[in-house]
This record gives C-alpha cells, sequence and structure tokens, in this order.
C-alpha cells in the first residue's frame, strides 16, 4: 500500500495533549497539542459540511502569518485539498495572475480583496473562518490521503521572473522537516518563532515542520518587526532555541533599538538561508555571541544544506551554508553534467524524497528542470570542499563572460559591500565590443556618503581579478528587491536600456 501523510500533531495529541503546540503571537491565543488537533478537526468540518470541499480542490490565502493559516493548512492536509498560500504583498496584476494559475475554490483573507476572483471561488475573511472553527463540531476521523499527492503548491519568490507554482507533497514537508531537524539539533524541546512569511517554503516547511514533527512549539508572529523579534529573542518567557530569517532581516535586527544578544540565552542558533549570507556577517555575530547557521533551499526542494550550529564549525566554515540532510543526494557538475573536483564551481544537482514532482500547470517548464534520470537542476553555482561542506557561489543564470572568464556576480557583490561607503550591491553582466561583457555595479551609499567610482574600483582591484572589476560603477536610492528581499536581476538589466 502506498504510504499514508504523516500527522505529527494527531500524533502528539496523544503522546502528550497538554503540552503547548502553537502560540499566535498577535492575538496571545495558544493551543495545546490536544486542541490544535481539535481545531483542526473542527476547521475539517467547516471546510467539508460549510463549503463542500473536496479532495484535489485548491484553497488559496490572502493572509498574514497567524495561527488560523495553519489550522486551515492541517485541515486542508486531512482531507486531501490542495493548500495555496499567496504572497498576498504582490501587486494586484501578480496576485490576480496567481489565482488564475491555481483556481482556488476558496480564498481565506485578511486584506481587501481588490481583484476579480475566478468565478468558481469564494472569500473567506480569517475573522469569519475563526468564529466558523470555533461553532463547528469537530468532523469525524477518516484516512488521510497518500503522502505522495499534491498536498501545498508554494509559488517561487520571483526573483529570476514571473513566480511558478511549485507542487509540494505531505512526502516532501517531511523530508524536509527531517533534513533540517537532524543538522539543526531539532528536538522536542525546540521552540520556533516564525516571522517569516508562511507563503514561503521557509517560514510554511522549514520553520514549522521541524517543530510539530517531534513535538515542540511553534511561535507564530503575524510578521517580521525587527524590534518585536528582538523582543521577543531576549523573552525567555517565550524560551525562542530556533529562528529563521533571511540575511536582510539578520542586517536589520543588527541595527535595532532594542539589539540585545547577550539576552538571548534559550536560543539554539540564528538560521539563514535565501539569499547570500557573507563569511563576515556571520563571523560578526559570532564575535557577538550568537551562532549563525546558513542554509541553502529552494521552494522546489526545500531546505536540502544547513550548517549544524555548532561554534567551532560556524568559524571554520563560516560562509559555507553547510551540508545536505540525510535523505539528500547532492551533486555539483559541470556544463557536461560530469561532477568536479573538490573546490571547483559547477551546477548544484539534487535528488531525494524533499524534490517536488514537478510545477503545476506547467508540465513544459517542469520537463527541462529534471535530467532524464531524475535529478533537480538547480540553476545555483556552488563549490564543496574537502569536507563535503557546500558553499554557494552565485546563480548561473546571473554568470556573466568576460574576456573568455567566468565572472560570478555575487563574489564581486561581496567586495563591495566590505567597502565602508556601501550599504547594497548589485552587479550584472552588460555587453561590451571589447570583452564580450563587463560588469556594471548598482551601489547605495551609506547614509552620509559619497562613493567615488575611482576608489570603488581600486577597493575591488585589491581584492580580485581583474576581469571581476565592474567597468561602471551607478550610484542608485534602492535595490529592486523581492517581498524575502532578494535582489531582482532581471529588473536592472531592464534599468538603463
Ligand atoms: P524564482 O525561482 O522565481 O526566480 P527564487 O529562486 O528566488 O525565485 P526561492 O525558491 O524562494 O525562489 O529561492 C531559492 C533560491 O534562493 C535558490 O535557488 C538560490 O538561488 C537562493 N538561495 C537559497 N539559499 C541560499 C543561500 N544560503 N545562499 C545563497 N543563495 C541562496
Ligand atoms: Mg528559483
Amino acid at each position: 500500500p502506498a504510504w499514508t501523510t504523516s500527522d505529527s500533531v494527531a500524533l502528539h495529541a496523544r503522546t502528550q495533549p497538554a503540552r503547548t503546540a502553537c502560540v499566535d503571537l498577535a492575538s496571545g491565543r495558544s493551543w495545546t497539542y490536544a486542541a490544535l488537533d481539535e481545531a483542526i478537526q473542527r476547521a475539517v468540518s467547516v471546510l467539508e459540511t460549510g463549503f463542500g470541499i473536496r479532495a484535489g480542490q485548491r484553497i488559496a490565502t490572502f493572509a498574514r502569518n497567524g495561527a488560523d493559516l495553519l489550522i486551515l493548512q492541517q485541515a486542508a492536509m486531512r482531507i486531501g485539498a490542495i493548500f495555496v498560500p499567496v504572497n498576498w504583498r504582490l501587486a494586484t496584476p501578480e496576485r490576480q495572475a496567481i489565482l488564475a494559475d491555481c483556481d482556488p475554490v476558496l480564498l481565506l483573507h485578511d486584506i481587501e480583496l481588490d481583484i476579480a476572483l475566478p468565478p468558481a471561488c469564494t472569500p473567506l475573511d480569517t475573522g469569519r473562518f475563526q468564529t466558523a472553527v470555533e461553532q463547528q463540531p469537530p468532523a469525524p476521523r477518516r484516512a488521510l490521503p497518500a503522502a505522495d499527492r499534491p498536498s501545498i503548491i508554494l509559488y517561487t519568490s520571483g526573483t529570476s521572473g514571473r513566480p511558478k507554482g511549485v507542487i509540494v507533497t505531505e512526502a516532501n514537508a517531511f523530508a524536509t522537516a527531517v533534513n533540517f531537524s537532524v543538522l539543526g539539533r531539532v528536538g522536542h524541546a525546540s521552540v520556533f518563532l516564525c516571522d517569516a512569511p508562511m507563503f514561503h517554503v521557509i517560514g510554511l516547511i522549514t520553520c514549522l515542520r521541524p517543530a510539530l514533527l517531534h513535538g515542540g512549539t511553534v511561535l507564530i508572529a503575524p510578521g517580521f518587526d525587527p524590534d518585536l523579534t528582538n523582543r521577543r529573542l531576549a523573552d525567555l518567557a517565550l524560551g525562542v532555541t530556533h529562528y529563521f530569517c533571511v540575511p536582510q532581516m539578520a542586517r536589520m535586527l543588527r541595527n535595532g533599538a532594542d539589539f540585545e544578544p547577550a539576552r538571548w540565552t534559550s536560543l539554539t542558533a540564528i538560521f539563514t538561508g535565501g539569499a547570500p549570507n557573507p563569511a563576515a556577517e556571520i563571523r560578526w555575530w559570532l564575535a557577538n555571541g550568537i551562532r549563525m547557521a546558513d542554509g541553502y533551499g529552494m521552494t522546489e526542494a526545500g531546505t536540502v544544506l544547513c550548517m549544524p550550529p555548532e561554534a567551532d564549525l560556524i568559524a571554520r566554515k563560516a560562509g559555507s551554508s553547510g551540508l545536505p540532510g540525510p535523505s539528500v543526494s547532492l551533486r555539483v557538475v559541470d556544463d557536461g553534467g560530469r561532477d568536479v573536483a573538490v573546490g571547483e564551481a559547477g551546477e548544484i544537482w539534487l535528488s531525494g524524497p524533499s524534490i517536488t514532482p514537478g510545477y503545476w500547470n506547467r508540465s513544459q517548464e517542469t520537463a527541462p528542470v529534471f535530467t532524464e534520470d531524475g535529478w533537480l537542476r538547480t540553476g545555483d553555482i556552488a563549490r564543496r570542499d574537502e569536507d563535503g561542506f557546500v558553499t554557494l557561489v552565485d546563480r548561473r543564470k546571473d554568470m556573466f563572460i568576460s574576456g573568455g572568464e567566468n565572472v560570478y556576480p555575487a563574489e564581486v557583490e561581496i567586495v563591495l559591500l566590505d567597502h565602508p561607503d556601501i550599504a547594497e550591491a548589485a552587479v550584472i553582466g552588460i555587453a561590451d565590443e571589447r570583452w564580450g561583457e563587463v560588469g556594471r555595479a548598482f551601489v547605495v551609499a551609506k547614509p552620509g556618503r559619497v562613493p567615488d567610482p575611482a576608489a570603488l574600483a581600486s577597493h575591488c582591484a585589491a581584492r580580485i581579478a581583474r576581469y571581476k572589476v565592474p567597468k561602471e560603477f551607478l550610484l542608485t536610492e534602492t535595490l529592486p528587491r523581492t517581498a524575502s528581499g532578494k535582489i531582482q536581476k532581471h529588473i536592472l538589466h531592464g534599468w538603463m536600456r
């Protein structure tokens, strides 16, 4: 028989019914495992008897993080419906396109609906959903659906173009929970603070699943607020052990008014991922008493790499995104698909139970992403060292060739960020008659500083090969970024045209 979905909330409702499973930090309300299990079973009846939802139908959300999203997702999972949390901060036409793509029958929302819904879609605001969950009796329990059918659709960040809907099965989510749990030292006593968006793989899967799998606790905050996060990490009544953020958010914590890392005594580590986290940054945190462990993943694969949060390892391997989880097979290959030598850059290929079966509605885009024998081509370039630790270099798409040499813009950006005048930097390759392509750097100055292009060029020339030094430095007020802070290079390519 096929493997069925593993339901750790229902399991822990029996092993430890009175233990806290989830706290909604906005309302202060908390659920024990028994209460959460019952709320999910009530939500099952809201969906089935209230809205007639059946297996395979989509339930979308335009909503901030909250326990109701977790309850709705777990209820959809028990029915076999597909949960689609949408980035509500996207522009109206972008959200419209996503709704057209996933065609939901129900839309849970806590923002004003400014768009036309697909004909079969019923809107439901979060307040009404919460009341309905309280009023409906719990549905009778039934067998769980198969673990390899679509359970969630997560849209990618849209860093390189239009977001793609990634199918996530329960088997995928379970594998990510195990991969991260083993590397991130997760156990029964773990307390995760989740203020990363639950429409993203980091928030919905990597932050919530490991704790629920082990019978730990998740603290859900509506969104990231550096001052609140700083206070929460110092609050021993909350006792946060695991916190996830993108590097951009970590920098905001450092600059926050209530930044007192000496008081973060319950914390195992800050886990980062999603975008490059420079070694210098990680060492700065370690010098200030905080272990920062970088990890690597993508919507298509979940979290696959993570630095174990041991201070000596972090110090020795700063800049690396760690080791592959126990269910991950990882290769680093050249353009011909041959494994490269230790220390050489190549594309990461992945296989294992956390890898998506493909994109929703996009079989044509799914096929080229996988090799004939089933490896996921990530499009990310990395190096592996003699101990197996993997360091990300850049996205393959962003690489350009100058005078016959490969240039990875991310390497140049790290050097620029080391300059005292520079707050943010992005480098792209542009056409050049003599060299084929050359680098163009967009830089954002630190407040009150006016960087001089010649000084920036010599700063780079002292640290990286001549052909990597950008030929142009352009000062800008901001860089185009996704909701999670990633620089959108395809938009930069459109600038100055
Ligand atoms: P899209 O696929 O729509 O262009 P995206 O790739 O940014 O957007 P995500 O799935 O959210 O969407 O992000 C995964 C990507 O983020 C990875 O493929 C990689 O390029 C980058 N990334 C993730 N973790 C790290 C890390 N630790 N260091 C550097 N880059 C990372
Ligand atoms: Mg991607």
